[in-house]
């Protein structure tokens, strides 16, 4: 243990460079992309002190430019899978017990390697990766990754501080343990930060980790894992595998050291992990965390007093930034009659206004790809059918195009149908549908906005009338966990608004919070009694 009640540098949320023309910023990550783009990167497993190169490899391409190989990635067997555990167990003897300021000056160093010699890097990554906008990519990659990475460090020493009181002739004391056995992280493409942050946070808290990032993420999750190696994270304390998820799921999961999950995607995996956890749960040596975040069908809906320029502003940023990839993305809008025909008239105005769907590398593209060619057909699959739909319609966009990248056009579609298909699907691209309702139907409507989807992750209510706020808050209190007011439900901050959902939407454990890191330590609480009693006798038995 430390010599001292060490305070951790204070967070501070990262400042999000503006790669205007002429900046330097600008020049680096531009130059960085094309270092990237003209070279071919390999990315082995990582896996205790080695790197793997099984032979075994899929290729890596960006999404708007698929013909284009950045190189490939190696693809684990099972023993590659039985070998990260194994490696993983090792090293927990040492980082277990390492002291937690060392553990501290660890990810505070990953996130100053982010924010300094890796910003280009991790940020062109991202956009050759996930076809990410300049803008996306240094809000998530850069930003939210050094944000998770300070302030978690801030969040664990405030774990360790809470303590218990001690009554006289004793002293209580807990210690935050981290979790026996090893920690298996999955995670998406869309976040380059979430793909950080899930091994990161488990491993701040003292465990150890399997993790798997998503197949179209390995580009730039390799930065991370380079990061993590510069930084000073052992040998052994993040194992990156990449491969058949289902293999590598079943080779975790059916080990009797695994001792949690973190999970970000879809809600349909998340529910076959829980239950493969709990056919397997008779194997395990503790009852293994589970923590997920997964789907939404996140809502706006605008009440008849809202002003009808800022609803448009909030559905075009809202539904449309990186293209609709965001789990919190705007994609079911109610309108009331009164003012939908002159928001719909803004938001068309908007969409008209952006490039056709472009690469990241042209900083004037507001729109890039979707991540892949299975993203594509699904999307185009549910502009077709509403083109065909008695009940729906295009009102701007509907149009795809995938000879060279797997680009959608921002897409509205007008439902008269409240529950239409896209009402209640996610579908995770730049699609966001609408319905509009009779403005004396405001409180029906919030009932509808309530009950028609399975999914509470975002939702946002618009409106001057603090009633009408009000009625809205009460009313949507469950179907959103982050509930926005007068805002977009996109953007979440570290450290700011604490991230997730409940209902079909995750287990809501908020990323980015204490609450989060408290489900990788299982406390345990030690009481010391100073002059131990020496007679059994209680004073009543005399
Ligand atoms: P996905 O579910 O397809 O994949 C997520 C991860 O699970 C990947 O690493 C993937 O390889 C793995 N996986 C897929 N099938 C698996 C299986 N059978 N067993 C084990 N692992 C498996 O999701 P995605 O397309 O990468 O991401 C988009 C989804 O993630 C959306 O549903 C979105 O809403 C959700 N998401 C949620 C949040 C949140 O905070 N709630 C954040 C980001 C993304």
């Amino acid at each position: 243990m430390g010599k001292g009640f060490f305070q951790v540098p204070t967070a501070i949320n990262e400042p999000v460079k503006s790669y205007a023309p002429g900046s330097p910023e600008r020049e680096a990550v531009l130059a960085q992309y094309k270092v990237y783009y003209n070279s071919q990167t390999e990315v082995p497993l990582y896996i205790g002190s080695e790197e793997i190169r099984s032979g075994a490899t899929q290729p890596m391409s960006p999404p708007h430019d698929h013909q284009h190989q950045l190189g490939h990635y190696h693809t684990a067997e099972k023993k590659h899978v039985e070998q990260a555990i194994a490696s993983n167990l090792e090293a927990r003897k040492s980082w277990a017990a390492l002291p937690w300021e060392q553990r501290a000056a660890i990810f505070l160093k990953a996130a100053e390697l982010i924010a300094g010699p890796y910003r280009a890097k991790i940020n062109a990554a991202t956009m050759l990766a996930q076809s990410k906008t300049v803008h996306q990519a240094e809000i998530d990659s850069a930003c939210e990754l050094i944000d998770f990475l300070r302030f978690n460090v801030e969040f664990m020493s405030q774990i360790y501080e809470e303590q218990p009181d001690s009554a006289e002739g004793i002293w209580n004391r807990v210690e935050y343990r981290p979790l026996e056995g090893f920690i298996y992280a999955i995670t998406p493409f869309n976040f380059t930060a979430i793909a950080g942050n899930l091994p990161a946070s488990a491993a701040l808290m003292g465990n150890v980790v399997v993790w798997k990032p998503s197949d179209s993420q390995v580009f730039s999750a390799n930065v991370i894992m380079q990061v993590f190696k510069e930084a000073g994270v052992p040998d052994g304390v993040i194992n990156m595998v990449m491969g058949d998820p289902v293999m590598i799921t079943e080779t975790l999961l059916a080990s009797p050291d695994f001792s949690g999950i973190h999970f970000t995607g879809s809600t349909h995996v998340f529910k076959s992990l829980w239950q493969q956890i709990g056919n397997n749960i008779h194997h395990y040596k503790t009852y293994p965390r589970i923590v997920g975040e997964t789907g939404g069908k996140d809502f706006i809906i605008a009440h008849p007093s809202a002003k009808p320029q800022q609803v448009a502003t909030a559905i075009t940023r809202g539904a449309f930034e990186f293209q609709g990839q965001k789990c919190s993305a705007a994609s079911r809008v109610y309108l009331p009659k009164s003012t939908a025909d002159e928001i719909l008239a803004l938001v068309k105005q908007d969409v008209e206004s952006f490039n056709a769907p472009g690469s990241p590398e042209d900083l004037s593209n507001f729109i890039t790809a979707v991540i892949h060619e299975g993203a594509f057909d699904k999307l185009a699959s549910y502009i077709d059918r509403a083109k065909a739909d008695a009940d729906a319609e295009i009102v701007v966009g509907g149009t795809y195009d995938k000879s060279v990248g797997y680009f959608i056009a921002p897409t509205v579609i007008l439902t008269t149908t409240p529950n239409y298909v896209t009402m209640e699907t996610e579908l995770f691209g730049p699609v966001v549908t609408v319905y509009v309702y009779e403005d004396a139907d405001w409180s029906e409507t919030l009932k509808l906005v309530d009950s028609t989807s399975e999914y509470a992750l975002t939702g946002a209510v618009m409106a001057a009338d603090r009633y009408a706020i009000t009625e809205a808050t009460t009313a949507l209190q469950n179907c959103a966990g982050n509930f926005y007011i007068n805002d977009k439900p996109t953007g979440a901050v570290v450290g700011q608004q604490p991230f997730g959902g409940a209902r079909a939407s995750g287990t809501n454990d908020k990323a980015g919070s204490a609450q989060n890191l408290l489900r990788w330590v299982s406390p345990r609480l030690i009481k010391e009694t100073l002059v131990s009693p020496e007679d059994y006798r209680y004073p009543f038995l005399g």
